[in-house]
């Protein structure tokens, strides 16, 4: 648990040295000892650049430091950053310097930490480094930045009850004792999209690591990516016309069939996961038809005796967290020697045309255009980042294949329609970084740690949606018109929430990242390809 200092803990007194005037916000003391008895480590992360002006010394700010904990008590680790904006060091906020120190002083790595601060730059910095951020503004906080959060709290008390929240959610033991319960099959299910079906990954591996057999029931759009989930062990795919964008009216005769397909798994219980705006129900009626005896779902509907475990959650947890939370609820947790990431079955080698490891992936499209990059935009990024050294493998599906020829043009190589998803997800697992929209790949980037620039339309919240658990750097205007509208075609002409950003951002984001462009072989001084390894990048040589 990583904590901000002025503005957050104390408040704030610009470049303060006096102990006298540290005040607490209110209710400090008792939330922080909340986490102390929860066993959380604690940590402040702060930029003192007052050291650097020479406004006080560091004898001043240790005296600072004692009073607070004085007030607030003890904390495991102290993580300050002395330089001015100017300096260019590596830790001060956005940078995320101090939040990958603070998890090496705790132990633990950046993913598994939380950082709460009151501005933008200990957002950033929680999410470069993999972390989770909880925004609490204050009346000096921009509102630029309080709609880029990830998450929000009205004061640090509500963070820390959050916080403890969460982390019971996806407890099984919250929801029942303890207890080694024996479970044959579960079917699970997720039949929306390819990204949908990534994110519950996680989920899915706990049912697996309690059910001796896992049937995925999946729908056509989610098929290939069902395939690289580990855990899985067969998988039935169906389309349910309820949950399509572009449903087919139901066929009796099918859903009959469905019946009897689910019938056939003779699975002991079902969990289905759906998004926040779908319902489980229907489905929940054929698994009775099909005598499923247990089963579990979210659901805000009155389920009546369709659910034996109807489970709720708040708006903006994180779609893996929010199934994890509802595996928990169904008795079902991650097994000891595994962990909340997303991870995917091993990746197969990369197509031979993107070259050493390293590149950068950019993947302009998305299923939803209002969720995709303006090709323009994508155009302009391929230039800027083959001029600034970057090799760029441009990607997408097959209908995207006009798209990605464009974007690549004669700088950057063009995978579009040329990989399977496997395909795909191999391609992103040997880059240094992937530049993509709210889709899929950012959770294939994810699942292989690889750092995402996130094009982020905000059409659906960003800390529900946005890459979890991977360096992420998130670009695009919060506040656009578009904001929390769920529209799969942009509703703004223009597409404004990402034909803003300027390809400069992306290029300081990979900085931010830490992912710099490969130190380039020198020039071959005669003859052809001495230093360029066969089949290395066709863009930025020569
Ligand atoms: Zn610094």
């Amino acid at each position: 648990m990583l904590l901000d200092r002025d503005g957050t803990l104390i408040e704030d007194v610009p470049y303060n040295g006096d102990p006298d005037k540290v005040r607490p916000v209110p209710g400090a003391r008792a939330a922080l000892d909340r986490l102390r008895a929860a066993g959380l480590r604690l940590a402040v992360v702060t930029n003192q650049s007052g050291l650097a002006r020479g406004l006080f010394t560091e004898a001043q700010m240790r005296a600072v430091h004692a009073r607070v904990e004085r007030l607030l008590g003890p904390f495991d680790a102290w993580l300050v950053c002395p330089h001015d904006d100017g300096d260019g060091c590596g830790c001060r906020k956005p940078a995320p310097g101090l939040v990958h120190a603070a998890a090496r002083e705790l132990g633990t790595v950046p993913s598994r930490c939380v950082l709460v601060g009151d501005i933008g730059r200990d957002m950033t910095a929680a999410s470069a480094a993999g972390a989770s951020g909880i925004l609490v503004p204050t009346p000096v906080t921009r509102p630029q930045e309080v709609a880029a959060a990830p998450q929000l709290a009205p004061d640090l008390p509500a963070a820390v009850a959050e916080i403890l929240r969460r982390q019971a959610a996806v407890d099984p033991a919250t929801y029942r004792p303890a207890g080694g319960r024996r479970v044959g099959t579960v079917l699970v299910v997720r039949a929306d999209s390819a990204g949908d079906v990534l994110v519950t990954g996680p989920a899915i591996r706990a049912v697996a690591a309690t059910a001796e057999r896992v049937v995925l029931l999946c729908g056509p759009r989610g098929r290939a990516a069902a395939e690289l989930l580990p855990g899985v062990d067969e998988i039935v795919e169906h389309r349910l016309p309820w949950i399509d964008p572009a449903p087919d009216p139901v066929d009796p005769a099918d859903m009959r069939q469905l019946a009897d397909r689910l019938a056939a798994v003779n699975a002991d219980e079902a969990v289905v996961f759906t998004s926040f705006h779908q319902s489980p129900l229907p489905l929940a009626l054929l698994l009775r038809l099909a005598g499923v005896r247990r089963v579990s779902a979210i659901s805000d509907d009155y389920p009546g005796s369709l659910l034996d475990v109807r489970h709720r959650v708040p708006a903006g947890v994180p779609e893996p967290e929010r199934a994890l939370s509802l595996a928990a609820a169904a008795g079902f947790a991650l097994a000891d020697h595994d962990g909340p990431a997303l991870r995917l079955r091993p990746a197969p080698a990369p197509p031979p045309e993107v070259g050493e490891p390293g590149y950068v992936v950019l993947h302009p499209g998305s299923a939803a255009q209002a969720r995709g990059c303006p090709p323009e935009l994508a155009e302009r990024v391929a230039r800027a980042l083959t001029a600034a050294g970057h090799r760029v493998v441009v990607t997408g599906g097959p209908d995207e294949r006009e798209l990605t020829a464009r974007v690549a043009g004669d700088v950057a190589v063009d995978l579009g329609g040329r990989t399977s998803l496997a395909g795909l997800a191999a391609t992103v697992a040997g880059a240094g970084a992937v530049v993509v929209g709210n889709t899929g790949p950012a959770h294939l980037a994810a699942a292989h740690q690889v750092p995402v620039v996130s094009l982020f339309a905000p059409t659906v919240p960003f800390g529900q949606w946005g890459p979890w658990r991977v360096p992420t750097v998130r670009l695009g205007d919060a506040e656009a018109p578009c904001r929390d509208t769920r529209a799969a075609r942009c509703p703004v002409p223009g597409h404004p929430c990402l034909a803003g950003v300027e390809p400069g951002q992306v290029l300081d984001g990979l900085r931010l990242l830490g992912v710099a462009p490969p130190v380039r072989p020198a020039p071959p001084v005669a003859g052809r390809g001495s230093g360029v390894p066969a089949g290395a990048s066709t863009g930025g040589s020569g």
